[in-house]
């Protein structure tokens, strides 16, 4: 099969690969859309020790399943691969299983290839109707979803009435934004500094847009959740500025740092602070749901490229050459 092999910092090749073969309990998935990551990102710059090369990269992927008796049934992958008997699994929260893989980290090779294998129960069927682009986005709106819906269960008041602030407007925190505004937030307003990504934003109904620092800032202690998609230095300072007494941060940005947080006001104001990684298995197929039943927006913020062009896609991607806020490759 062919693949887009991550060979070194900075480089990716596509070239010829041994087919994945299945083992027992897993399907052969030809994949047909696999979007870019933040996280394949930072292991292309050779910041992953977990993910070294050579390997074949991506985890947000879409396709048709091949062989067996649901041969050519199209599927989107959740990637991450949980023993069903950890206690974890058992509780419900696989994502937190010590001994979870996920799909481009070894043993398990990614999806920026022709094919890959997954555990059966890892395959959520999809209708004709879905769009395979818009399948593949069920990864990272998942992540969205479990950040929002952990949010929403901390919340002292009904999210209809609620303030909602995103920090960060790439990917994940445009998703985050989406899924308040399915789940019927009362107001919802994303803080990006890049103005490509602001006109993204802007183009939503119901979602507002404004540059940290500017007028348009939310007051002091005015925001009932905060969700930081970015988790830097800086979004922590401002999430505990913004947030009300009572109010919820939910962070789930993995920016390296660990300054920013006001322990005192989150403890004389009583916020919850809580993180927020993956998913569960059901956010991500009430995830897929949704993406079926069209309830978050247009989806029109994606870019199209070719896996066999993959090299130039992330360059695209890490020189912010692209307004799109997720390239998602065809094979
Ligand atoms: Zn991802």
């Amino acid at each position: 099969m062919k693949a887009l092999v991550y060979t070194g910092p900075n480089q990716l090749v596509f070239r010829d690969e041994p087919s994945p073969e299945p083992q027992s309990g897993e399907l052969l998935v030809r994949v047909e859309a696999v979007g870019i990551c933040g996280s394949d990102m930072h292991a292309y710059h050779g910041f992953d020790a977990r993910r070294p090369p050579p390997l074949i990269l991506g985890h947000e992927a879409a396709g048709r399943i091949v062989g067996g008796q649901r041969n050519a049934e199209r599927v989107t992958i959740n990637p991450l691969v949980v023993d069903p008997a950890c206690p974890y699994a058992v509780e419900g929260r696989w994502h937190l299983s010590p001994t979870r893989q996920i799909i481009s980290m070894p043993p398990r090779p990614g999806a920026f290839a022709e094919l890959v294998r997954i555990p059966e129960r890892n395959v959520v069927p999809i209708p004709d109707s879905l769009p395979i682009e818009h399948a593949a986005l069920a990864e990272p709106i998942a992540v969205a979803w479990h950040a929002v819906r952990i949010g929403l269960e901390k919340l002292h008041r009904p999210l209809a009435s609620a303030r909602v602030v995103v920090l960060g407007g790439g990917a994940i925190g445009l998703a985050c934004a989406l899924v308040a505004r399915r789940f019927g937030a009362g107001e919802i307003m994303v803080a990006e500094t890049n103005p490509l990504r602001r006109r993204t934003l802007d183009a939503e109904p119901g979602i507002g847009v404004y540059t940290p620092g500017d007028t348009a800032e939310p007051a002091e202690s005015s925001i009932d959740l905060v969700l930081d998609a970015v988790g830097a230095d800086a979004t922590r300072a401002a999430a505990c500025r913004i947030v009300r007494p009572g109010g919820v941060i939910v962070h789930i940005g993995l920016l390296p740092g660990t300054e920013g947080l006001d322990i005192r006001k989150i403890t004389l104001q009583e916020i919850t602070l809580s993180g927020s990684y993956c998913y569960t298995p059901t956010d991500f197929t009430d995830t897929v749901g949704a993406l079926v039943a069209g309830r978050l927006g247009a989806l029109a913020w994606t870019e199209e490229r070719a896996l066999s062009e993959g090299d130039d896609a992330f360059r695209a991607l890490d020189s912010g050459a692209t307004a799109a806020a997720k390239i998602v490759l065809r094979t």
